[in-house]
């Protein structure tokens, strides 16, 4: 089966200029062929399925580089994962992984869900029976004992407890782990500000990760617990809000701990768009917790920046699922990459594209417009790379070749 794509605009997600009236062959789910100017593709003759999108711009499906597609998004985020069941958490979880397809989402990384509900969902998608992105699953947050999200149910303690998990999780069917080095705001009770394990406990999982093939994303707000992570030699850190281990409304921002980040190809996952969700919250709804983190915001966003001059890669976030932040986010979360870390519309789309396939190891696959990689395709009306609010105006999605949203609307059934 042979596609010819026409493009109006193609941006590829490698930080390339558009190149104008771009065709796309796209052959059993992989792209063959890209051409610019308007020229004839030397392939796709005569019984090639030809598709007009030269009124539109098309790049590659977004990466959500963090989501929790269990959780509600809704005010009460927390009490509904506290008391729903699993049955109820995979109902969510499809509506959830359906929201972000229809948004231009072809790939999410589930940052933190219960094992037997994300994997079950990751598989059925893959196999057909629904619709929905790519996940690439964690399954549980690796917590401690009663540590930020423990109710996902992957609570270890010590250096032996955490190969364990990691092994378990990988014979379940963990894509990667997800390991909680500070508390969080959502979890009452957790420290934010203080490291929950130690750089060798850490380091222990990534040797072990690294012997299963796979990567580690370490979620981290305080500064104590970031330093552990890199020093570790995790693949991501998220959040990255530096909170200071002595007063947990102030940002410590180490520069030494972001230059190691750089040197060592650490990604920020700076999950931005909660913080945006937050400023818009009427002061009625602003919970002390809350107005601590609408405070810090600017101060997080600078010391951000700064990691950014020192050469650390940003990748796209959102923690959709998270209260205020449904999973359709991810145009929210590029164009908070815009406003408030100052990447051009084009370093941002690249984020949320080649590099977070980068992040995921999966770039020779994901992520960009180029030959060899999966049609993963987003098409959207007007010029993202003007305004990146034109990724809010879908026209269509593609995964693999096969046009998954028209207008909005699922259309494969
Ligand atoms: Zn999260």
């Amino acid at each position: 089966m042979v596609s010819v794509i026409r493009a109006g605009r193609l941006v590829d997600g490698t930080g390339a200029a558009p190149i104008e009236a771009a065709t796309i062959v796209v052959e059993d789910g992989r792209i063959r062929e890209v051409g610019g100017e308007g020229g004839e593709p030397s392939t796709g003759g005569g019984d090639a399925e030809r598709i007009d999108y030269s009124d539109c711009t098309v790049l590659p499906g977004l990466i959500d580089c963090h989501v929790h597609l269990v959780f509600s998004a809704r005010p009460t985020a927390l009490q509904d994962i506290l008391t729903e069941d699993n049955r109820r958490l995979l109902l969510r979880a499809v509506h959830n992984a359906q929201l972000a397809l229809r948004s231009g989402v072809t790939t999410v990384r589930d940052c933190g869900g219960r094992a037997g509900v994300i994997f079950a969902l990751r598989d059925a998608i893959e196999a057909g029976i629904v619709p929905g992105p790519r996940i690439v699953a964690a399954g549980p947050a690796i917590t401690t004992t009663g540590g930020h999200c423990y109710f996902l149910e992957g609570e270890a303690d010590g250096a032996d407890e955490l190969r364990r998990m990691a092994r378990r999780l990988a014979k379940e069917g963990a894509d990667f782990f997800k390991i909680m080095s500070t508390g969080g705001r959502m979890t009452p009770g957790t420290n934010v500000s203080a490291a929950q394990f130690s750089q060798e406990e850490l380091s222990a999982l990534v040797v072990e990760a690294r012997r299963l093939n796979r990567t580690v994303a370490a979620h981290g707000h305080g500064t104590a617990g970031i330093r552990n992570a890199v020093a570790a030699g995790v693949t991501t850190i998220e959040h990255c809000t530096w909170v200071s281990e002595e007063d947990s409304a102030r940002v410590a921002y180490e520069p030494d701990v972001a230059a190691q980040m750089a040197r060592q190809g650490t990604f920020l996952d700076p999950t931005l768009s909660p913080g945006v969700a937050i400023e818009s919250l009427p002061e009625s709804e602003l919970t002390p917790s809350r107005a601590e983190v609408r405070r810090m915001r600017p101060a997080v966003h600078e010391a951000q920046r700064a990691m950014l001059a020192l050469g650390v890669e940003p990748i796209a976030g959102t923690d959709a699922g998270v209260a205020g932040v449904p999973l359709d986010s991810m145009p929210i979360e590029v164009m908070a990459l815009h406003r408030h870390l100052g990447l051009s519309p084009i370093e941002a789309i690249r984020a949320a594209t080649h590099t977070a396939a980068r992040a995921c190891g999966r770039e020779d696959e994901l992520g960009s417009v180029q030959v060899g990689r999966r049609a993963d395709l987003l098409v959207v009306e007007g010029d993202p790379t003007v305004d990146l609010g034109a990724l809010r105006r879908v026209r269509a999605v593609f995964r693999e070749g096969v046009l998954e949203v028209d207008r909005g609307r699922l259309v494969r059934s």
